[in-house]
């Protein structure tokens, strides 16, 4: 263990609920002190992985003796719906279902047509796609709409030694080809670059998924969590990214689908598609950060680099009715100030930051 590895369950601290007196008079229904709207909601289901990514779960840290939730401080997925509800009444349109992989998650197609009875709900999963081709038809009947699949190298050495757990190239893309053919599509295909481990596998990335009609988002290297060892010098920026891409097959700006949208768009000049960067360390976005994030075990958070949460579900387990949840949602929501990535420092990023893999990517 090296002297960075922090006991996680320290990290996961609670904040009290805001209370009306501390909202001020300028506080406007519905929206955060910096005018931003609610309108995605990211949902853990598992703070558990089969990957064992460097720049997520390091393998010194998540090995054989860390301490994962138990079952009965997850959400059940009665509880999920229920606030999944209460958070449509707010303005969320879109749910994702993240983890951890979420897939592991036992009974999942369960969980996804109680949230599909939801109407209204545009409701997509972030996966490693590592069951994903055993799982995409059900998934699909189930009423999901779309995957985003993490993929960080076709390089079968440089995947291996991102994932950390010996998994396959092929059984990825498997998973992806699974996915196209059961409609879970248009499929994103996301690529976290860390300079020194993955740059040479943009160029592959972008040209294999050219022409498919899956977009290949390239994300910057962030530092999510206390236990990556990130450091500014290891983040290839996205202008980079697309300076790289565009020299070998010119690119052009696309406008984004609805304001907040965190990837921003390029398109290829001859017609064959178009990928995405994720600047969330050079070009921070936080002005029209419309995301909250619910946790495993029921915590609110409304920052990806957030020190606490809110503890939702022990309001539901407290005997809380929807409208009382709803209302301390509001007010949460109200207060929100989060701005991390436009404030980040070398000493920002050495905090106690909630890991990615409980919080939701
Ligand atoms: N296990 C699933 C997966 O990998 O797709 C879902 C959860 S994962 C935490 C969600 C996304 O976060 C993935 O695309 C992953 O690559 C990304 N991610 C994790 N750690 C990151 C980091 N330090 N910087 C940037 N992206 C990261
Ligand atoms: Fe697991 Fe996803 Fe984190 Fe990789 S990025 S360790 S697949 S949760
Ligand atoms: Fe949103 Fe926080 Fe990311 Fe800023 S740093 S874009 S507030 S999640």
């Amino acid at each position: 263990m090296t002297d960075r590895v922090i006991p996680i369950a320290d990290a996961r601290r609670t904040k009290p609920l805001p209370s009306e007196g501390e909202l001020g008079s300028s506080a406007r229904a519905g929206e955060d002190t910096l005018g931003r709207r609610l309108h995605d909601l990211r949902i853990s289901v598992t703070d558990r992985c089969n990957f064992r990514c460097i720049y997520c779960m390091p393998r010194d840290v998540f090995g054989p003796d860390y301490a994962f939730l138990p079952k009965s401080e997850l959400l059940s997925f009665e509880e999920i719906a229920r606030l999944a509800r209460v958070f449509k009444g707010h303005g969320v349109e879109k749910i994702r279902l993240t983890g951890g992989e979420p897939l592991l998650r036992r009974n999942l197609e369960r969980l996804i047509e109680m949230l599909a009875d939801i109407p209204g709900l545009d409701l997509t999963l972030t996966t490693n796609g590592s069951v994903l081709s055993k799982k995409a038809r059900a998934l699909k009947a189930a009423g999901l709409n779309r995957v985003t699949v993490s993929l960080d190298s076709l390089d079968e050495a440089v995947f291996r030694r991102m994932n950390d757990a010996d998994f396959p190239v092929s059984e990825v893309l498997t998973g992806i080809d699974a996915a196209a053919a059961a409609g879970l599509a248009p499929i994103k295909i996301n690529m976290v670059v860390k300079r020194g481990a993955n740059e040479d596998s943009v160029i592959p990335m972008a040209r294999y998924f050219k022409g498919s009609g899956h977009i290949v988002r390239f994300i910057e290297y962030m530092d999510v969590g206390a236990t990556n060892g990130w450091r500014m010098d290891d983040v290839l920026p996205s202008a980079e990214i697309v300076r790289m891409i565009g020299e070998k097959m010119p690119l052009e700006t696309v406008e984004p689908n609805y304001t907040g949208e965190v990837a921003e768009r390029w398109r290829y000049r001859d017609g064959s598609g178009e990928i995405g960067v994720i600047s969330s360390v050079t070009q921070a976005f936080c002005r029209t950060c419309t995301r909250a994030r619910l946790s495993t075990e029921g915590m609110l958070y409304t920052c990806l680099f957030a020190m606490a949460g809110y503890d939702l579900r022990g309001l539901l387990r407290g005997g809380s009715s929807d409208q009382e949840t709803s209302d301390a949602i509001a007010r949460i929501w109200q207060a929100r100030t989060d701005r991390y990535s436009e404030i980040r420092t070398a000493e920002t990023a050495k905090l106690r930051k909630i890991e990615m893999s409980y919080i939701g990517g």
